[in-house]
């Protein structure tokens, strides 16, 4: 695959996952995101792969449309968006101040609402390209999260909306909903409410019909695959990645 992918929030978790993967499928990897992003990039070089570190706030216009012109000068193009940084900001809705709302719905929905925006001014004159959203189990409603829940649900309207819009352009807009995997984020979870993280995994192991927890791979093969040729005739679509837990 000689593409170009732009992952946001790569620097760990699921977003450095789907960039170690593109990268692994011959995709040059332009790695966004706000902090340190050297470790994925120096993990993907070592193993052959092309991997660029861009910094970048997504939740920015100008830095956004700034950075995403940068990579279509320096690697050629953009065939592949996945629009994964993420943030949380909990709290039971008496106790979520506006800017905790704020700054969930920034960073998850006008980061994907912006990031699409400044993708699409290259892929639509290439008549091609691959976007792929980052929803959540959290869509269907969870308790404390009424941020994280109305961000993530907006992310399956803005990907059905786009999907109509860049489809005849050959663009291809779809989402990943991921139920619980091991990441920093759900072992911050974990420390917020004083559970142990192992506590907290096996806990969510439990309920989920598949008896484990996910791994950030178990989505970024999912991102990848919707990413892909094999994929193309799928648009619009949110894909639950979560060991059935929705079941
Ligand atoms: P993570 O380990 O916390 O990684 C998120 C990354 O996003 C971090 O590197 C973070 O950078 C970056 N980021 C945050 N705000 C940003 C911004 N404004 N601009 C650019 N980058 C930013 O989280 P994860 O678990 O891998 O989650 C990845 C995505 O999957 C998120 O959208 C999350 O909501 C979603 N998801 C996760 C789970 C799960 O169980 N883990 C479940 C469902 C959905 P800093 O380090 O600098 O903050």
């Amino acid at each position: 695959m000689s593409r170009v992918a732009i992952v946001t929030g790569a620097a760990r978790g699921i977003g450095a996952a789907t960039a170690r993967q593109f990268a692994s499928e011959g995709a040059a990897v332009a790695v966004l995101d706000l902090g340190d992003t050297s470790e994925v990039v120096e993990q993907i070089r070592s193993s052959g792969g092309t991997a660029v570190s861009f910094s970048c706030d997504v939740s920015d216009e100008a830095q956004v449309d700034s950075v995403i012109d940068k990579i279509a000068a320096e690697l050629g193009s953009v065939d592949v968006l996945v629009n994964n940084a993420g943030v949380l900001r909990d709290n039971l809705l008496h106790k979520m101040s506006a800017s905790d709302w704020d700054i969930v719905m920034n960073v998850h929905l006008r980061g994907a609402f912006l990031c699409s925006r400044a993708a699409q001014r290259h892929m639509v004159p290439q008549r091609s390209g691959k976007i792929v959203n980052t929803s959540s189990v959290s869509a269907l409603g969870n308790r404390g999260q009424a941020n994280y829940a109305a961000a993530k649900a907006g992310i399956q309207g803005l990907t059905r909306t786009l999907a109509m819009e860049l489809g005849p352009f050959g663009i291809n807009v779809n989402a990943v909903a991921p139920g619980f995997i091991v990441t920093e984020m759900t072992d911050a979870t974990a420390a917020r409410v004083g559970v142990a993280a192992a506590d907290m995994q096996a806990k969510a192991a439990e309920i989920t019909p598949l008896r484990r927890v996910g791994q950030p791979s178990d989505i970024a093969s999912v991102v990848a695959f919707l990413a892909s040729d094999a994929a193309s005739f799928i648009t619009g679509q949110t894909i639950y990645v979560d060991g059935g837990r929705r079941l």
